[in-house]
């Protein structure tokens, strides 16, 4: 090993789901929503002036902020956005886990958070789910650094309820507690009436899965005046420019159309409870769902044996290797002809 070699930071980096190339996959497999993008975000596109990237974009992507303000009754100065909430989420990390004393997440949730302490250092614990892989809010009251809490949570589907969630808040109010929203709005519980009580409470959101804007990569905080200076203070000591003309523009319009995002919600969640249904007459254990997902395992055949079947049948799902999960398959909602293409090729397998 070359002396310079021990100066490289060593990481295990988080691994996202396949982005298969060919193009006959259905792919169940990155919880992305199954329908295009409204049609006021293509007619956005098309009045897009190319000429004008040129430029720079806005630093503070100020047109979504604004939009994204006004869209949940918030004041000026309470929203930060970033490139998909993965983006926020490091930041927010990096920004406010700065203790030394370990944060807490639970054993079974979005697998980005331990890689994320891992590589800022961060010392972390994580409480287990219970046997329901329910969250218990009694492990989160002792001493730590901060608090990450996805709700409903990932993989697993389950969503918590706000009381249940604002008692972790509420007894660790000299920490930040972020939650992540990835999943709210397929039918979880917001913590968004929590936000004018708790100025230490951060929520992220992703256009990623409600908005079907996962290629545009764009998420967001809603926070405290306080909690969103600090973050916009750390970004921009790593980087100006982290919003794309092209996604200030597209996401700012996403907003536009209450009905059509709404009707997609509708769908997707129809369709979830339909499939769930079916799964449990072909002998699966499906936990209750409010994603955009459903978490299953089959009383007979392993996780593994599955997916890989499901896989030569170009169906591709989420399968993780850890040990509570290992029998379990992560299966993304998608239109109602994709799902009724995964319960045959189940039945033939
Ligand atoms: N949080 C959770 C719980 C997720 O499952 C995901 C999607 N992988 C993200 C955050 C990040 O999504 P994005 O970066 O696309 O906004």
């Amino acid at each position: 090993m070359n002396k310079w070699e021990e100066n490289i930071r060593e990481v295990e980096p988080y691994v996202p789901g396949e982005q298969p190339q060919e193009k006959d996959v259905i792919k169940l497999n990155t919880n992305e929503n199954p329908y295009p993008p409204s049609p006021k975000v293509f007619e956005a596109h098309r009045g897009m002036e190319i000429g004008r990237f040129a430029l720079y974009p806005d630093p503070c992507a100020t047109e979504l902020v604004h939009a994204l303000e006004d869209y949940y009754g918030l004041d000026r100065g309470q929203v930060f956005v970033g490139v998909g909430s993965d983006d926020v989420l490091s930041l927010a990390f990096l920004t406010f886990f700065n203790s030394g004393k370990p944060i807490l997440f639970p054993d079974v949730t979005y697998s980005f958070y331990p890689v994320w302490a891992q590589v800022y250092r961060i010392p972390y614990e994580c409480p287990p789910l219970d046997a329901h892989f329910r969250i218990c809010p009694e492990d989160y009251q002792r001493e730590n650094g901060g608090v990450v809490i996805a709700n409903p949570n990932a993989p697993t589907s389950i969503g918590m309820p706000l009381d249940q969630l604002e008692e972790i808040i509420q007894t660790n109010q000299d920490v930040i507690v972020i939650v992540d929203e990835a999943y709210v709005d397929f039918g979880g519980d917001t913590a968004l009436p929590l936000l004018d009580r708790y100025e230490n409470l951060l929520i992220v959101r992703t256009y990623s899965k409600s908005r079907s804007l996962a290629g545009m990569r764009i998420g967001f905080a809603m926070g405290s005046k306080r909690l969103i200076q600090a973050l916009t203070s750390v970004k921009e000591s790593i980087n100006s420019y982290t919003m794309t003309m092209e996604s200030i523009c597209l996401g700012t319009a996403s907003l536009e159309d209450e009905g059509y995002f709404r009707s997609c919600l509708d769908k997707i969640i129809t369709t979830r409870d339909r499939i769930k249904a079916e799964l449990e007459k072909r002998g699966f254990i499906c936990l209750d769902s409010l994603t955009n997902f459903l978490f299953v395992r089959h009383k007979e055949r392993s996780g593994e044996h599955l997916f890989n079947e499901l896989r030569k049948k170009k169906i591709f799902v989420r399968h993780f290797g850890g040990e509570r999960i290992r029998e379990y398959l992560r299966i993304s909602i998608g239109t109602e002809e994709q799902m009724d293409r995964l319960l045959e090729a189940l039945d033939e397998i």
